[in-house]
C-alpha cells in the first residue's frame, strides 16, 4: 500500500485536518471531522458534472462547522454550480449525517443502497434493537453488572434520513453525473447495504468503509442481515481485488494505490479473527459469547472493553462463531 497524498499523511501524523484537495479533474476530496472515536475525520468527495453541478458523496458527519466547511468547498470548486446529487456509500452517521441537510438545502436527491434505506426506515440499524436488548444481552450472557454499559448505545443511526432516500441504488447502476460514469458496487460487510463507487474512465475507486488505509473496518455494523457479515465481507472483497490497481479513495485517512494487497489483507484480518474462535470453540464446545469474547485477543485487552467498544466486540464475536459454524470459510 502505498499513500498517495502526502497532505493527507502529514496531516494525520500532526493530528490536523487536511486541506480541500484536488484528486483528478473534477474530483475533490474535503476531510470533515467526526467526534469521539480514534478516526479523526470521514472524506467527503466532491464531484464536478460536465453541467457544473457538484455530485456530493457522503457529505459527513452533521455539525454547524462541518455545513460551514461543505458550503465553502462547494463555491470553491463550483462557483456558479449548484448541488445536483448526493450518494451515500453506508448508512453510519459520519458519511450521511449531514446528507438530510444538504438535500433540504440544496433540493438535490439521496440516493443509497435499498438495504440501507430499508434498514433507515426499519430503525434497525443499531446493535441492540430497543425492543430485543434484554434477549440480546440474556443471549450472550452478558453479566447483570455491565448491561446498563451496554443498553445506553441502543441507537447510534441518524434520525429520519430512511424517507429522505430518494433513490435506491443496486449493484451497477450508474450515478447521474454528466461527463463521469461512475458504477455502483455492492459491497455488504461493514453494513448490509454497503457500496463502492468505480470510476473506470480515472482509475478511481471511492472504497468507504469497505477497504481503509489505516485501520480494519468492522463488520456487521448496519441493521440486521439474513446472511452472515463476514461471509458477505469476505465475498465482497474479492469483488473489489478485481480494480486492485485502482486509486482508492477511503472514507477516513488518506487515499492510496495497493488496493489489491490492502483489500487482502482486510480479509486476512477477517479470516485469522474467524480461526482464533474457531481454535476456542474447538476447546469449549459451546461456550456463550461473553466467554468466547473473553478468550480472544483485542487491542484494548478485554478488561479494557468498555461501552460502545465491548457491545461492538461482542457482536463481532457472535458473527465470526456464527460464521465458524456454518463452514463456508475459505481453506486458509
Ligand atoms: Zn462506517
Amino acid at each position: 500500500m502505498h499513500a498517495t497524498s502526502t497532505q493527507q499523511v502529514e496531516a494525520l501524523a500532526r493530528g490536523e485536518l487536511p486541506p480541500l484537495e484536488q484528486v483528478r479533474d473534477d474530483v475533490w476530496c474535503l476531510a470533515q471531522p467526526m467526534p469521539g472515536g480514534h478516526l479523526a475525520y470521514s472524506l467527503t468527495y466532491l464531484l464536478r458534472g460536465a453541467d457544473a453541478g457538484v455530485h456530493v458523496v457522503d457529505p459527513g458527519w452533521d455539525s454547524d462547522a462541518n455545513w460551514d466547511r461543505l458550503t465553502a468547498a462547494l463555491a470553491a470548486v463550483a462557483p456558479d454550480g449548484a448541488v445536483t446529487g448526493i450518494t451515500g456509500t453506508h448508512l453510519h452517521p459520519d458519511h450521511v449525517g449531514m446528507a438530510a441537510r444538504l438535500r433540504r438545502a440544496s433540493g438535490a436527491p439521496l440516493a443509497m443502497h435499498g438495504v440501507e434505506r430499508a434498514a433507515l426506515e426499519r430503525h434497525h440499524t443499531r446493535l441492540l434493537d430497543p425492543d430485543e436488548v434484554t434477549a440480546r444481552l440474556d443471549g450472550w450472557d452478558v453479566p447483570r453488572e455491565r448491561r446498563d454499559e451496554l443498553a445506553r448505545f441502543v441507537d447510534r443511526s441518524p434520525a429520519g434520513l430512511g424517507p429522505a432516500v430518494d433513490r435506491t441504488l443496486t449493484d451497477g447502476d450508474v450515478l447521474p453525473v454528466p461527463g463521469f460514469r461512475t458504477v455502483v458496487m455492492g459491497t455488504p460487510g461493514h453494513t448490509g447495504g454497503h457500496i463502492c463507487l468505480r470510476d473506470d474512465d480515472r482509475g478511481l475507486l471511492y472504497t468507504g468503509d469497505h477497504v481503509l488505509p489505516t485501520v480494519f473496518a468492522g463488520v456487521g455494523l448496519g441493521g440486521a442481515t439474513p446472511s452472515n457479515p463476514v461471509a458477505d465481507y469476505v465475498a465482497s472483497i474479492d469483488s473489489v481485488r478485481r480494480y486492485g490497481h485502482y486509486e482508492a479513495l477511503p472514507g477516513h485517512g488518506h487515499r492510496f494505490t495497493g488496493l489489491g494487497e490492502r483489500a487482502e489483507e482486510s480479509a486476512d484480518h477477517q479470516l485469522k479473527r474467524a480461526r482464533e474462535v474457531e481454535v476456542v470453540l474447538e476447546t469449549l464446545g459451546e461456550p456463550t459469547v461473553w466467554d468466547l469474547a473473553s478468550r480472544l485477543t483485542w487491542t484494548a485487552g478485554w478488561e479494557g472493553l468498555q461501552g460502545f467498544q465491548l457491545l461492538s466486540a461482542l457482536s463481532q464475536t457472535e458473527m465470526h462463531r456464527d460464521f465458524v459454524r456454518a463452514g463456508t470459510r475459505p481453506a486458509p
